[in-house]
């Protein structure tokens, strides 16, 4: 589905992505984990639009999306920083995408609220203040304004790192959920191999700009690659 071909990515003398190659298929579930400065956000965002490669290819079902932008693209992005509008309630925040394309209002209404029911949000959450929501429920709202644009590929950069152990555990559970009820590709960023392990169906470890290891969760636990992702590994048990 999404084909990434030697996708570089240099800043002056830096190679924060380097001619990384990989086919992620359509519903997967995959998470991208690695140390801080690896490259994870950078890759995420050559694939989401935000950034263009220094070098490489894209494609999604064979078509070239290399020099897209973000807005052209069947996909949409979850940040830790949620970026909501604050000064909106959270019907507005989610309508938001619908509205720059032009969707009546009764029938972003409804959209709306179905995806506030598949987010697990009350109902009369619509006309709530973002700023009244929870860090959990902010985080929620951003998910649902992600899926308000029917995306084929959601791309998630450390969604949850900014809350609780609980909370993350929580929702956790809940992004999984989402994933098999929405059938989408999910593309996650994460510090935690714990939270990669529970919730992908394959997982890159990434270091300095490159991917180390890609496989399920059982293959890395079981054989990882080098020292590198064994001791990487060692902090899950
Ligand atoms: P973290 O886990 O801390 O979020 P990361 O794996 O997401 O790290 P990136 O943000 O992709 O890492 O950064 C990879 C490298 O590229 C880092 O060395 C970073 O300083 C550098 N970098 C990222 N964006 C830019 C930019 N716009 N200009 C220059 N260097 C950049
Ligand atoms: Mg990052």
């Amino acid at each position: 589905a999404l084909s990434l071909q030697e996708i570089t990515r240099r800043f002056g003398a830096l190679t924060a992505v380097d001619a990384v190659t990989l086919d992620i298929a359509e519903g997967e579930f995959f998470t991208i984990v690695g140390p801080s400065g690896s490259g994870k956000s950078t890759l995420v965002r050559l694939l989401a639009g935000l950034e263009v490669p220094t070098a490489g290819t894209l494609l999604l079902r064979g078509e070239d999306i290399t020099r897209q932008p973000a807005n052209q693209r069947p996909t949409a992005m979850v940040f830790q920083s949620l970026a909501l509008f604050d000064h909106r309630s959270v019907g507005q925040n989610i309508e938001f995408a619908m509205k720059m394309k032009g969707v009546a209002p009764p029938a972003r209404r409804e959209r709306a609220l179905e995806l506030l029911s598949l987010l697990r949000l009350p109902r009369d959450y619509y006309d709530r203040a973002v700023t009244q929501c929870s860090g959990g429920e902010r985080q929620r709202v951003a998910m649902a304004r992600a899926l308000a644009s029917d995306p084929e590929i959601l791309f998630f950069d450390e969604p949850l790192s900014a809350l609780d152990y609980r909370l993350r555990k929580t929702l956790e559970v809940e992004l999984k959920e989402l994933h098999q009820r929405t059938g989408k590709t999910f593309i996650y960023i994460t510090h935690s191999l714990e939270e990669a392990m529970v919730m992908s169906d394959r997982i890159a470890i990434m270091q300095d700009g490159r991917f180390v290891q890609v496989g399920t969760p059982q293959d890395i636990y079981q054989r990882p690659r080098n020292r590198f992702v064994a001791g990487f590994m060692g902090e899950v048990n």
